[in-house]
């Protein structure tokens, strides 16, 4: 499919207006296999933008279930697209995420849901996060 057809055809769907902002974003989401965080959005941009447009894009993009956080990290929060339309204020796409030891990127395991996991009774849990940290496939067969 025609990548920008797709990405405005995926603002409307959220009632998002189509910035070069926001467009380049999802464009550079597209080209990478791996979770990104805002630096490295911010460097493989060709128009510059303020960091806080970034941040704050980021921000609703996340809200309206077009990206998920994928892991965080001294580097900051890394970001992926979600794999099927999430519905908005909800992910429901929740998955395994693994952190390279070598090249250090998150990728997304989509095809490996979170187990179910008994929470003590006297906690409450907000947000289940399961990473697996080894070595991609890339590394591996390089
Ligand atoms: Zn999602
Ligand atoms: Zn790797
Ligand atoms: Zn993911």
């Amino acid at each position: 499919m025609n990548t920008q057809k797709y990405i405005e055809g995926l603002l409307k769907s959220h009632a998002l207006k189509k910035t070069s902002a926001r467009i380049e974003m999802l464009k550079i989401f597209i080209n990478h296999s791996y979770a990104l965080s805002a630096k490295e959005i911010i460097s493989h941009m060709k128009i510059t933008h303020d960091r806080v447009t970034i941040y704050r894009t980021l921000n609703s993009f996340e809200k309206h279930g077009i990206l998920h956080k994928a892991s965080e990290d001294s580097n900051g929060i890394r970001y992926a697209l979600c794999s099927h339309e999430c519905p908005e204020e909800v992910h429901t796409d929740e998955h395994v995420h693994l952190i390279c030891e070598k090249c250090s990127n998150t990728y997304c395991l989509e095809d490996i849901k979170i187990p179910k996991i008994k929470v003590l009774e006297k906690f409450l849990a907000q947000k289940i996060n399961y990473t697996i940290n080894g070595i991609c496939n890339g590394c591996l067969s390089s």
